[in-house]
């Protein structure tokens, strides 16, 4: 029997994993950096707390008014009628009313200012009618209304930021409001990157015919960057194994991970799986995918190492789809699954049966407000464009063959990092 070859360009390969096979062995195989380092507040965007954060306040910390209006008590809300009360004095955000309020007495109040001593209840100025020292307020109010009590956000001792939570901004304002502005991080992973290929020339440089340029680092560079890890570029190494992999083990000592693209199939300038072998240890190597199919996965000693693939598109997908993850995990970040959101396709997909397809789409509302998904047109994974001009992936299960002008798809909107 003549056992069939099976080559990068199969839809069907049965030496190829599952995407959510390939997924799952590339999480589990990643452990969290260990190394942590002290932040302040300004220098701490971006970094995955170390540990958890309690507050040492309630918040608010004092009652409040939610309002700009009147704070009165709220056994002189009338029954029905109106009712008469004396305003004897202010309570500013920052300047509290002194006293306390009896029976009958009201004080003018500002938005976050404290609700005196008596007071429970502020009415909105827009429902006073004011006259002299005296506001008359209707009977339609309700006890302790337009106030925020202490706690209302969280107790003094609560955890409001967990180990493992990445630092954004509301997280940032949130640690401010109880005054903590130092705490323990994770440190930034070292990410190494460089591309392969023998017709590769960077930006500046004159191309010779049968050159391109080198398009794979500037993306890498730029989503690394959204990603906010300490990266390297190493350049461009052409298809020499001796260099590729001088340079792959140079990286390895010096990075948490490296990226490498191209030279990831099987075509006869392609080391990295073989070098992989060589120097440390396959993960995997094929995914039923598409785009992206050949992308090597695994460990150089304890450097985690992805091959992507050298079509730009794949690279970016399998970036997004791998790697994007893996740094993820490796910064010690609780990881929430990927938005996925069901679209009305408004074109008509071309799809084999055989690969997962991540295929590029602009999705938008219609009139109606339901989610529609068009696609970018044209899907050859070296064109750039089509994943410049895309918000979304949309994602077609291994076995869906073409999908048909109304059927409803699976969109995964991209997030900050294409
Ligand atoms: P490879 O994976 O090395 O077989 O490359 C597949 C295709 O991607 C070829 O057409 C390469 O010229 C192209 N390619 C590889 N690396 C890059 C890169 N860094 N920038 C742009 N195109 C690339
Ligand atoms: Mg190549």
């Amino acid at each position: 029997m003549i056992k069939k070859q099976s080559s990068c360009n199969d839809e069907f390969d049965p030496n190829s994993l599952s995407f959510e096979q390939a997924l799952e062995q590339v999480k589990q195989s990643i452990k969290p950096i260990k190394g942590k380092k002290n932040v302040t507040i300004r220098e701490a965007a971006g970094y995955i707390l170390a540990e958890d954060v309690t507050s040492p306040l309630d918040v608010p910390p004092f009652i409040n008014s939610a309002m700009d209006g009147y704070a009165i008590n709220a056994s002189d809300i009338p029954q029905t009628g109106d009712k008469k009360i004396n305003v004897i004095g202010k309570s500013f955000a920052g300047a509290p009313f002194e006293g306390k309020l009896k029976q009958g007495e009201a004080v003018r109040i500002m938005t976050g200012a404290v609700v005196p001593e008596g007071a429970d209840t502020v009415v909105m100025q827009e429902h006073a009618e004011v006259d002299g020292n005296h506001i008359k307020i209707g009977n339609a109010h309700k006890a302790k209304q337009n106030v925020r009590n202490p706690g209302d956000d969280f107790f003094t001792g609560d955890t409001i930021i967990k180990a493992g939570e990445r630092l954004s901004p509301a997280k940032l304002g949130l640690l401010a409001s109880v005054g903590v502005t130092e705490f323990k991080v994770i440190r930034k992973p070292v990410v190494a990157f460089f591309s392969t290929g023998d017709e590769l020339k960077g930006v500046g440089q004159r191309l010779e015919p049968g050159d391109i340029y080198d398009s794979n680092r500037y993306i890498l560079f730029g989503m690394l960057q959204k990603m906010d890890v300490e990266c390297i570029d190493m350049g461009v190494v052409p298809d020499i194994k001796e260099e590729i992999e001088l340079t792959l083990k140079e990286a390895s000592n010096i990075a948490d991970l490296v990226i490498t693209s191209g030279g990831a199939s099987v075509g006869e300038a392609d080391f990295i799986k073989i070098i992989l072998d060589e120097i440390g240890k396959v993960g995997f190597w094929k995914i039923a995918m598409k785009p992206g199919k050949p992308l090597a996965f695994g460990h150089i000693n304890d450097t985690i190492f992805f091959g992507l693939p050298g079509n730009p598109v794949s690279a970016m997908v399998t970036f997004y789809q791998f790697v994007q993850p893996s740094l993820r995990l490796l910064e010690g970040e609780t990881l929430s699954a990927p938005l996925k959101l069901q679209a009305k396709c408004i074109s008509k997909l071309k799809k084999h049966p055989g690969r997962k397809d991540f295929q590029r789409g602009i999705m938008s509302s219609d009139e109606n407000g339901q989610l529609i998904v068009d696609t970018t047109g044209v899907q050859g994974s070296h064109m750039l464009s089509s994943m410049a001009k895309a918000n979304c992936f949309i994602v077609l299960e291994r076995d869906s063959g073409d999908i048909e002008v109304g059927e409803t798809v699976e969109v995964q909107p991209f997030n900050e990092l294409i």
